[in-house]
């Protein structure tokens, strides 16, 4: 029988995808004792079923922040720059510019470089190969993982553990029961979102070029609310797919079928370089993404954008905060929930807010349908400012399109529709900014959160 094989590290992060290598480097940044350890072989670490897109601004951003390497053009980890970002509808009027520029990266080169990156620090030992299979738990307090790799098992022992997992989450559902009273063990179906993509070749260049373009084609008109996406990767490459909530109604639906007539329509010809489909979720952030010794970050902390389903970005801010949160929280010598607390609070006052406008623009479509969203957008009632706005400031308030609106006079109904959804996503706003600044007061702000999530139009 292999003996079982133990270390002893002040932090283990569970994944080495965005969240788990921005906080990895972030750590290892500050000399902090870190192992990081992935179920993939480490030249497959990054490697991910993804869109692609990820915005050049939060790629400075985090550079400028802890100085995280940017996908880099000349090593192919940008792959292109896109100048327009569009959702379009089926009537040629129905088009809304969603952002100014972004790029579409790869995954797994952008990926191997910042697990590289974080691996050039003396203190982060990386442990590919290794599957996190149980969570050791002491007296209340997440103390490590037990991890099954082709030559046994290992034992990692950590003050702190991160979920750095994916939307799988597999650290915060192996946690005991009794430690999930603040976050769901497992994130329920219709508030996840089922995506598949495929990377094509075209034997001429592409109607995309340099455009990120968010469709809703009419083989999506039974998922909805879901999205089609052509994101240009080159003349004569793309990333196309699509995404849809796991909600009832669309159990037993085939989403590569949906995809193929899709693609057969626009590319008959294409040859496809690889497809893979997997899940993304589409909530707000969990309630609390802390306990004693544990941290979620990225899509295991449910960090990815609802109304579009990126979570690149927030994955690899998510990281980094919480490498900053955490490494405060060693310095003090206290790694308890409520030293950790501070981290779930920048989590909701960020993505809390960033994500309200998803929230309630997927609960109007669920009630009013996408005839009536793209009713709205052809009548300039919702224009590209409401949408672009949100994206770059959800904090600014949607007066124009109240004024707007009121041109809803002959149908109340919408008009009590759109009015809904505004009001609802300035409630979830105004919640996520009143986080409470410790556990002790969670309680209710629980209560109140779990009443506007409950809400229906
Ligand atoms: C089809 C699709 C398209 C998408 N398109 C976009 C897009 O265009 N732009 C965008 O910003 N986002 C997009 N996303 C979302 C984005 O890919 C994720 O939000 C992002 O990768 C989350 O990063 P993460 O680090 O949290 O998790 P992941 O990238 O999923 O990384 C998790 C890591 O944990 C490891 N792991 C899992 N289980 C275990 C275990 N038991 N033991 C050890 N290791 C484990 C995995 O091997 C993996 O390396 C898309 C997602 C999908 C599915």
């Amino acid at each position: 029988m292999t003996e079982l094989k133990e270390y002893v590290t002040d932090v283990v992060i569970c994944g080495g995808g965005p969240g788990g290598v921005s906080c990895a480097f972030t750590l290892g940044k500050k000399g902090i004792p870190v192992i990081l350890v992935d179920k993939k072989k480490k030249e497959k670490i990054g490697d991910k079923v993804c869109g692609d897109a990820l915005n050049p601004i939060l790629s400075d951003r985090f550079h400028s922040l802890i100085g995280l390497p940017k996908p880099d053009p000349e090593k192919k980890e940008l792959m292109e720059f896109a100048d327009v970002i569009e959702l379009r509808g089926q009537h040629p009027k129905a088009v809304i510019k969603l952002g100014d520029g972004s790029a579409t990266v790869d995954r797994l080169r952008y990926g191997q470089h910042l697990l590289n990156a974080a691996e050039e620090f003396d203190s982060v030992k990386i442990i590919p190969e290794a599957r996190v299979q149980k969570v050791i738990v002491n007296d209340g307090f997440v103390q490590g993982v037990e991890c099954l790799t082709p030559e046994g098992t290992i034992r990692i022992t950590a003050k702190i553990t991160v979920d750095a997992t994916g939307s799988s989450g597999i650290v915060r559902r192996r946690l005991p029961k009794e430690m999930c009273q603040k976050f769901p063990q497992t994130i329920p179906r219709e508030q996840m979102l089922v995506a598949y993509r495929e990377i094509i070749r075209t034997k001429t260049p592409h109607q995309f070029q340099r455009g990120l373009y968010l469709t809703y084609e009419p083989e999506l008109e039974e998922v909805m609310p879901g999205y089609y996406w052509f994101f240009s990767r080159g003349e004569n490459e793309l990333n196309i797919g699509l995404g849809y909530l796991m909600e009832e109604r669309n159990r037993g639906k085939n989403i590569r079928e949906i995809n193929e007539s899709v693609r057969k329509r626009y590319f008959p010809d294409a040859e496809i370089l690889a497809s893979q489909g997997d899940q993304i979720p589409a909530r707000l952030p969990l309630p609390s993404l802390v306990h004693n010794g544990f941290v979620a970050v990225g899509d295991a902390g449910a960090l990815a954008n609802p109304l579009n389903g990126e979570g690149h970005g927030p994955a690899l801010n998510s990281g980094i905060h919480a490498g900053l949160f955490i490494a405060d929280a060693l310095s003090k010598g206290d790694w308890s929930e409520k030293s950790l607390w501070k981290y779930s609070k920048w989590a909701w006052n960020h993505y809390g807010v960033e994500f309200a406008m998803g929230i309630a623009l997927i609960k109007f479509m669920e009630k009013y349908g996408y005839q009536n969203f793209e009713w709205l957008v052809i009548q300039d009632i919702i224009k590209e400012d409401d949408i672009l706005l949100q994206l770059r400031d959800p904090e600014a308030k949607h007066k124009g399109l109240l004024k707007r609106a009121f041109k809803l006079m002959k149908r109340p109904k919408l008009l009590f529709g759109v009015r809904k959804m505004l009001n609802h996503a300035d409630e979830i706003k105004k919640h996520a900014k009143a986080y409470p600044d410790n556990p002790d007061d969670f309680g209710q702000w629980y209560e109140k959160l779990k009443k506007i999530e409950q809400k229906k139009f």
